[in-house]
Parts: C-alpha cells; sequence; structure tokens
C-alpha cells in the first residue's frame, strides 16, 4: 500500500494528497481514499479503483481542512471490498481519528479477539482497523494522543507504516524494525507567514511530484507528531533494530525513490552489473523485462558489453499484474500487458533481464513470446534471489505453494519457463550491493529467516 499525509493550513490538502497519491499508485491500485481535517470535522472519500478513478475536481473541492491522509491499497489481510478501503475513520473520546497502514501485522487475530472482548465491533477485516481501534480504546480509557497511541503500537507485531489524523495533529510512524519504508518531507513557505507545512509519504517520489523537499526517513520504532508548533519526535520503543524489506529495493518501489541515501535506479543498476559478473553468457543483445526489469538490464549490459535494446513494449495503462487478485486475471492479464519487437529480436541470441521470479507464470509466457518472435537464444538472468519463501510483512508474494522456487531448483525452473539458461543474483550480491550492513535488511522471502516471529498459526496459513 501506499500512505501519505500533509499539514499545511494554508493550502489545498486534498489536491496535494490526490498527486501524493498518484505518484504512490504502483503501491497499491485496488482502492484510494482520502480524508481531510477541518478542526474535529472529518471529511472522508474512499472507493475501490485507482486514484484518477475515484477522486474527481467536485470530489475533492468537498474535502476541505488543515490537514489529509490517504491511502492506496493492495489488499494482504482483508478482502478487496470497499469496507476495506482505507483510511480507516474510528471515533474516539478526543475526537475521530483517521488512519492509513502500510505493512501487515502478523499478531491480528490476537489483536482481534482481544478488540471484540473489549466490545468493539469491527467493521472490516483488515488488520488496519484494528491498530486505529486500539488507539480507540487506550484513548477511551483516559490517555491522551500520544500516549494512546503508543500503548497500541506496543500491542502490534509485524510491519506498520502509518500516517494518523486526529483534531489536533498528525502522527507518522514506523514500526521497530522499520519494515515499510515512510518519509518526512516540507513544502516551501509561499509567504513567510506561512506555518511550517509538513508531508509524510512512503516513497520519496510521493514529495517529488508536488515540490516538497525530502528532509528525512521517519526512524524505524519513531513517531512523529506534527502540530501548529511543527515536529516533535518520539522514539516510541527502545527495541529497534533496523530491516527494512529488500524487495523494496529490488522491485516494488519506484526507480525515482530514494531510499538508505541513494535511488533505487542505481542500486538496480548495480545489481544488474553484479548479476553479469556473477552469471556472464554469450549473446548479441540484452533486454529486459519493462519496467521493473530495466535499470538491472542496463546495468548488466554495461558491465558484459553486449547491447542493450527494447525487446517488448508495455502497454503502459494496465496495472501491475500481480495486483489483480485472482490467477485467471492475471494470466489473461499478461497478454494485455507485454508485446515483443519482431524486428529487434529475430535471429538474436538474447539475454532477458527481470528483478524477481515469483510463481513463474510470467516469465514462461515471456520467453514462449521472444521466441515466437524469433528469438533464437533466450538466457534468463535474474536481479534477485530464488524467492522461496511468503511474506508476512505486507508483500503480496502468494502462499508457499505458488512459488515456483520453494519446490524446484534451478535446473528445473529453467525447464519449466522454457528458457536456455537461467540464473539468479547471489543472495550475498543483492546485498553487498547495498552497500549498507547486510544486517539492516529483511530478506526473509529468500531465506525463510523472519526478523519479526510469525505465530505458528499464521505461518501454517501460508506455508505449505
Ligand atoms: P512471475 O514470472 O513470477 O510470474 O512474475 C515475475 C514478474 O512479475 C517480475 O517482473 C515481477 O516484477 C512481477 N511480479 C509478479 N508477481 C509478483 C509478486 O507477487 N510480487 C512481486 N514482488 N513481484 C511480482
Ligand atoms: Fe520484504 Fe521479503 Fe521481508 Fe516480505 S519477507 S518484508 S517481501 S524482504
Ligand atoms: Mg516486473
Amino acid at each position: 500500500c501506499g500512505v501519505f499525509g500533509v499539514f499545511a493550513p494554508e493550502e489545498d490538502v486534498a489536491t496535494l494528497t490526490y498527486f501524493g497519491l498518484y505518484a504512490l499508485q504502483h503501491r497499491g491500485q485496488e482502492s484510494a481514499g482520502i480524508a481531510t481535517f477541518d478542526g474535529d470535522r472529518v471529511r472522508l472519500h474512499k472507493e475501490m479503483g485507482l486514484v484518477s478513478q475515484v477522486f474527481s475536481e467536485p470530489v475533492l473541492s468537498k474535502l476541505t481542512g488543515t490537514m489529509a491522509i490517504g491511502h492506496t491499497r493492495y489488499s494482504t489481510t482483508g478482502s478487496s471490498r470497499v469496507v476495506n478501503a482505507q483510511p480507516a475513520v474510528v471515533e474516539t473520546r478526543l475526537g475521530n481519528l483517521a488512519l492509513a497502514h502500510n505493512g501487515n501485522l502478523v499478531n491480528a487475530p490476537d489483536l482481534r479477539e482481544d478488540l471484540l472482548k473489549s466490545n468493539f465491533t469491527l467493521l472490516t477485516t483488515t488488520d488496519s482497523e484494528m491498530i486505529a481501534l486500539a488507539i480507540a480504546e487506550e484513548v477511551n480509557n483516559g490517555k491522551g494522543w500520544l500516549e494512546g497511541a503508543i500503548s497500541a503500537f506496543h500491542r502490534c507485531q509485524g510491519a506498520f507504516s502509518l500516517t494518523i489524523g486526529t483534531p489536533t495533529g498528525m502522527m507518522g510512524v514506523r514500526d521497530p524494525n522499520g519494515i515499510r519504508p515512510l518519509v518526512i518531507g516540507t513544502l516551501p513557505q509561499a509567504k513567510p507567514t506561512d506555518s511550517l507545512r509538513y508531508v509524510l509519504a512512503s516513497e520519496t517520489c510521493g514529495l517529488d511530484i508536488i515540490g516538497a523537499d525530502y528532509v528525512r526517513d521517519v526512524e524505524p520504532g519513531e513517531l512523529v507528531w506534527i502540530t501548529e508548533e511543527g515536529l516533535a519526535s518520539f522514539h516510541w520503543t527502545k527495541e529497534t533494530t533496523p530491516k527494512l524489506c529488500i524487495f523494496e529495493m529490488i522491485y516494488f518501489a519506484r526507480p525515482d525513490s530514494v531510499m538508505q541515501a541513494e535511488s533505487l535506479y542505481s542500486y538496480r543498476m548495480r545489481i544488474g552489473r553484479r548479476l553479469a559478473i556473477e552469471s556472464p553468457i554469450d549473446a548479441d543483445i540484452v533486454i529486459a523485462v519493462p519496467d521493473s526489469g530495466i535499470p538491472a538490464a542496463i546495468g548488466y549490459s554495461q558491465a558484459s558489453g553486449i547491447p542493450y535494446a527494447e525487446g517488448l513494449i508495455k502497454n503502459r495503462y494496465v496495472g501491475r499484474t500481480f495486483i489483480q487478485p485472482t490467477q485467471t486475471m492475471r494470466e489473461s492479464g499478461i497478454k494485455m500487458k507485454l508485446n515483443p519487437l519482431k524486428d529487434v529480436l529475430a535471429g538474436k541470441r538474447v539475454i532477458l533481464v527481470d528483478d524477481s521470479i515469483v510463481r513463474g507464470t510470467t516469465s514462461r509466457k515471456i520467453v514462449k513470446a521472444l521466441r515466437d518472435a524469433g528469438a533464437t537464444e533466450v538466457h534468463m538472468r535474474v536481479s534477485s534471489p530464488p524467492v522461496t519463501h511468503p511474506c508476512f510483512y505486507g508483500i503480496d508474494t502468494d502462499n508457499q505453494d505458488q512459488l515456483i522456487a520453494a519446490t524446484k531448483d534451478v535446473a528445473e525452473i529453467a525447464d519449466q519457463i522454457g528458457v536456455d539458461s537461467l540464473s539468479y543474483l547471489t543472495w550475498e550480491g543483492m546485498l553487498d550491493e547495498t552497500r549498507h550492513d547486510p544486517n539492516n535488511f529483511c530478506s526473509a522471502c529468500f531465506t525463510g529467516d523472519y526478523p519479526v516471529p510469525v505465530p505458528e498459526p499464521v505461518k501454517r496459513s501460508k506455508l505449505r
């Protein structure tokens, strides 16, 4: 999911949020929503669909206020229905709160039981509503916004990057491992008398689009509280261990977003170069599976000296296939999405670079399409290691039985997808090239080494 928040009393906060969500659209395409605060009054609009389908100028003009919270969703916990769209708005003793969540709680079933025991009615099936209700419960028991929210976060385990609106201020929060990203930006002051205007977004591309300056990341285990007085920072837990999702770096986040102090484009080019050094092969051209494989393919081409070419043209107006919820939709989605260029491919030995193989269904179809277009050899190079384990922290890489590398070795996968050769980036290569401490990342989908313990019943639901 994509989360966004803006505190800017002199601005049209709904329109800023609309554009912020537009830039975060790749993080979720099922539903979108914006909640604005005008003192105590909350205005909310959320629906199924893309940001551009959910909002129009008349809708935005009704979303008035001094602060806004926004969300784009793809489901990991809870079904794909409008009641599960976010932000979640909940009433408390101190007024309404609106919450947007990116991530996934591993203790959602327990938290749900607790809330039901406290006589809360759960309107949705999402863990995000549970976080909002847990805050409401703490607040209703007499705590203030900050104290109440912090108590609630201690009841949550797993991944949560949150933007939260309240009548008094806006919060930006990350879980103790900072599994999902969240950044802070400021809007330039139009007039010297303007108050400070803060922005929160899942990725820096959500700041760029509205002309906000990137300040820094919200840190793992940090809560930032933004009010008329400015930004106050609280470390709500001492038990922090950074474990940024490496899949954000490899695939999920936009290449123009900055993480770990550089654009992801740079990191993805570097892992492409690494892949060329680890797994060289003689061929005529290097092509990418667009768009996610492009930076690594360019890196592979640079390091190998084999020319880069465009061999597949993508219809940009078809969403990411993996976000569509059913297998049938996914299978038909691919044909609409990519078209091979016969003139480029005919008679050529092709190196095909992609960021990942998850189920193997996309790759198999693409390889067949390349051969139909006249490629004489197809060598696939993947800029991440084999995905062998499911994610419990908010990326929909599916149940283990759907993951091709969970049961097959590289030779068997090569056979199944129909390539002449197949190599993956090594796990060491992936982490080395971050140029940061490898312990600072979650890479559990490649190893099964989950940094936040997953309760057995939850684990069993996705493991084969
Ligand atoms: P596959 O060959 O596994 O069907 O698809 C791999 C391609 O689709 C890659 O280009 C990757 O970018 C994308 N992809 C498909 N499904 C998923 C998924 O569930 N998670 C992620 N991260 N990427 C996926
Ligand atoms: Fe990211 Fe994989 Fe960890 Fe999930 S398991 S948070 S996808 S690295
Ligand atoms: Mg891709």
